[in-house]
């Protein structure tokens, strides 16, 4: 019998155990965790090293289930079970009464079976009406009338996702939305290896690691987790968002499907200023008064935003024949159904509308990206030639050749393109974005401007009272001596 040579361990003897040993080779903890190394993951390996229950408290999109599933990957690759048992029990310490039965009728002839690491995490996610049947488990009436046991005896018990989760990881996320009745029901089993169920005392003496998430707030609002649970909890560990655009970027591009593939799939190259918008968006909606901080933006904002992003611009060119996908700046958006839904909004965030506040958190970080390039450029030439009645007519789903054909004519545009040094190897569409770049980095700083239809113009005056915020961004533009552009021309640029 294998298992003999398998000495016993508990789980968190055995993840501790492995977790050392990753130290001591100077290897990751976890991998394709991003911007953790500092905080998250030294805490969590403390954690391990005690032997901790703990809990990760962050708001979504934090990575919080990531990290607690990453943790499969620090158990052994198999341990050794008793074949059939719902507990997966050690051959050599069995804690289910058959199993005990089991090991004492047939000794070194009891087969063993091999449980992969896999198997051994259960999640569950917290809500209200999570029963104590769920959980731990329940008296199975059925079972106990064709067995002939009482139905007080262990045998007649059907099993809920603690028990089958012995010997494994068993993570409950949301923990303060779980009753406290349930929670007292954890707190037993875990503590004494005992529980009540309709009355019955049954006794479990379970071998778990037991990690949750939770909302901060939830967390530490009075009355939300039963004390004696909370001092079950040996350490508490705070996640947060990405703290540089660079992290953010680095797990949108790990996490997004950007590469498409299938039949007739377009080659995608996303250019760089493109995915530092889409990031900055989230950084600007996790900074903006108006989204709710208590629920966070999620990282999943960005990574939705940049798919979108990438679909407008390959719809864009298969609808004119371009072999290559190449998104613009304009394509962000086009993908504002893929980030108004992940925000939560403040009273006056509401007041203005979900379109409205993702719309303006675009514009802030266009401007704050193209800032950074415009350094390098002399735009003022552009700009000028806008001011002199230049219009152009564009929408996002113009087609390259014609976005530069159109824009051809605009003084000091290319010169301006040229200038922010970016890599332009991928011919039109990367020039056509390039472009698109400059000019809605100039109007995302108000240097030029457009209505709400896309019609572009240097000198808004003619659009007084239609739209007071425009109107105001138009002020600063403004000098009294200017003419107004000619009424009735109709000038687009989207
Ligand atoms: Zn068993």
């Amino acid at each position: 019998m294998a298992a003999g040579r398998v000495p016993h361990r508990t789980v968190k003897e055995e993840l501790r155990a492995n977790a050392m040993g990753r130290l001591r080779a100077g290897q990751p903890l976890f991998r394709g965790i991003v911007g953790y190394d500092d905080s998250v993951t030294p805490q969590i390996a403390n954690a391990l090293l005690s032997k901790h229950n703990f809990i990760l408290l962050g708001l979504r999109g934090q990575a919080k289930t990531r990290l607690l599933r990453a943790l499969t990957d620090l158990l052994d690759e198999t341990i050794p079970v008793v074949p059939g048992c719902e507990l997966h029990d050690d051959p050599l310490a069995p804690v289910c009464a058959a199993c005990r039965a089991r090991v004492a009728a047939e000794g070194d002839a009891l087969p063993v079976a091999w449980l992969p690491r896999e198997r051994r995490y259960v999640e569950k996610l917290a809500t209200p009406d999570v029963t104590i049947a769920d959980m731990i488990g329940d008296v199975d009436p059925i079972k106990a009338a064709r067995s002939g046991l009482p139905l007080g005896d262990e045998l007649t018990m059907h099993y809920g996702l603690l028990p089958r989760a012995n010997r494994g990881i068993f993570a409950v996320n949301e923990l303060p939305d779980l009753a406290s009745k349930i929670q007292v029901g954890l707190f037993n089993i875990l503590q004494e290896g005992d529980v009540q169920l309709r009355g019955y005392p049954v006794r479990l003496r379970l071998d778990v690691l037991l990690v949750f998430s939770a909302n901060p707030e939830d967390y530490t609002a009075r009355g939300k987790i039963i004390t004696p649970l909370k001092d079950r909890i040996g350490s508490e560990i705070r996640t947060h968002y990405p703290r540089t655009r660079q992290d953010g970027m680095t797990i949108t591009a790990q996490e997004a499907w950007v590469d498409r593939d299938g039949d007739h799939a377009l080659r995608v190259v996303v250019p760089p200023y493109v995915r530092e918008i889409v990031e900055a968006v989230a950084f600007a909606a996790r900074a903006d008064p108006k989204v709710d901080r208590r629920s966070g933006v999620s990282q999943r904002l960005p990574i939705t935003t940049l798919e979108n992003v990438v679909s407008n611009a390959e719809r864009r060119a298969l609808t004119h024949g371009e072999p290559l996908v190449v998104p613009r700046v304009s394509d962000v958006y086009a993908s504002l159904p893929s980030l108004t839904g992940k925000i939560e909004l403040e009273y006056e965030g509401e007041l203005r509308g979900a379109e409205d506040v993702g719309r303006e958190l675009v514009r802030s970080a266009i401007a704050t990206v193209f800032d950074g390039y415009a350094a390098r450029a002399d735009t003022r030439p552009v700009i000028t030639w806008f001011e002199g009645g230049g219009t152009i007519e564009l929408t996002d789903s113009t087609g390259s050749t014609t976005l530069l054909q159109a824009v051809q004519g605009v003084d000091g545009l290319a010169r301006a393109v040229a200038a922010l040094d970016l890599n332009l190897k991928d011919g039109e569409p990367a020039r056509a974005s390039a472009t698109d770049f400059v000019l809605e980095g100039l109007c995302a700083l108000r240097k030029i401007s457009r209505t709400e239809e896309g019609t572009l113009l240097a000198t808004p005056s003619e659009r007084k009272a239609r739209d007071p915020r425009q109107e105001r961004a138009a002020e600063t533009l403004m000098d009294e001596d200017d003419e107004a552009p000619v009424k009735g021309k109709k000038k687009f640029y989207n």
